[in-house]
């Protein structure tokens, strides 16, 4: 029996980990199928506070594990396939063994969103890619694509003009959500181009494992053309890793955990932590800050119940 699984192993999770860990509560962290989260796939980050010079995200994220198991947290791979949160103890099916736990805290973050076409799910790893930190040195002088209207594609398109000879940047509107400044921005570096009211329909060739173009259309027009393309990077959002909660834990209709206040879910003993439940601000500093909180709350939790 545990007296605490922390469910994800990124900033949100790891700093749970460290507070709970100092606690005495000998904190179990179910690393998750993307273990480090969203920063083991990013360089340098500039704006954790305490790092003058900046810091390389997945050490940043493998120094706060670190720390956390210093003070006796245990970490285990693999990802939590079923739950059963209508009792306490709590259970929870990691990888076909189930586990026990007084509390939980959920912080198993966003996953890239995918477009969903046959060909770009067979091309991944093959051209396409949801990273464009991880796998843009790959694309040094070739054609680059990038999909999608927030900041992430802006910054993504001009992370990515630093390797490609020429960046495509493919948004299916004419408005961006991104924010002026990084929308200024690519517009004015002059590698990147911009199709707007565009989408894709197909990406080639999966017969030949590797990506060589793409299929759009004008949504405008019905206009559909083929395009030369050598790396394919979406940058269309994320999607809360909720699903195997679903029924039992309160969401919204994109499945972000609802929060009832601090760190609480509609299920006493069951925190939140993280980008899980934040869609607003989703940043290093922010998922730590609710990781700490979420573990002082288990801390009461418990000692309110005398354990
Ligand atoms: P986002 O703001 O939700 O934007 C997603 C974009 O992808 C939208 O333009 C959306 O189009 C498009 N999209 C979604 N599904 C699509 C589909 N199936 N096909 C084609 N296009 C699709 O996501 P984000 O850019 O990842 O940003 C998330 C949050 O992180 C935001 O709050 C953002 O400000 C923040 N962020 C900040 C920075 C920074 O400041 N340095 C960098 C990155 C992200 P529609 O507009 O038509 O819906």
């Amino acid at each position: 029996m545990r007296n605490v699984v922390i469910i994800g192993s990124g900033c949100a999770g790891n700093t749970a980990a460290i507070y709970s860990a100092r606690a005495n509560l000998k904190p179990l962290v179910v690393a998750g199928h993307e273990a480090g989260g969203q920063l083991s796939l990013t360089t340098l980050v500039e704006n954790f506070p305490g790092f003058p010079e900046g810091i390389n995200g997945p050490d940043l994220v493998e120094n706060m594990k670190l720390q956390a198991q210093n003070f006796g947290a245990e970490y285990l791979h693999g990802s939590v396939i079923d739950a059963d949160l209508s009792k306490r103890p709590f259970r929870l099916n990691v990888e076909g063994e189930w586990i026990e736990t007084l509390t939980l805290i959920v912080a198993s973050g966003a996953s890239a969103r995918w477009l969903g076409l046959e060909s770009e799910q067979k091309l991944i790893g093959h051209g396409v890619s949801s990273c464009a930190t991880c796998d843009g040195f790959f694309y040094r002088g070739k054609k680059i694509m990038v999909i999608g209207g927030g900041d992430s594609a802006m910054e993504e398109a001009n992370f990515l003009s630093r390797f490609g000879s020429e960046v495509t940047l493919v948004h299916r509107r004419e408005e961006f959500r991104a924010s002026k400044i990084m929308l200024d921005r690519a517009r004015d570096n002059p590698k990147i181009k911009f199709l707007l009211n565009t989408v894709v329909e197909e990406i080639h060739d999966v017969s030949k494992q590797l990506v060589s173009g793409v299929r759009l259309r004008n949504r405008k027009t019905n206009e559909v053309w083929d395009q030369e393309v050598d790396g394919f990077f979406l940058a269309i959002g994320h999607i809360p890793n909720t699903k195997v909660f679903k029924g039992q834990i309160e969401t919204d209709a994109d499945g972000y955990i609802l929060s009832k206040g601090g760190a609480r879910t509609n299920i006493a003993g069951v925190f939140h932590a993280g980008d899980v439940q934040d869609r607003v601000y989703r940043q290093a500093i922010t998922a730590s800050g609710a990781g700490c909180m979420a573990a002082i709350e288990v801390e009461k939790f418990l000692e309110a119940e005398g354990h």
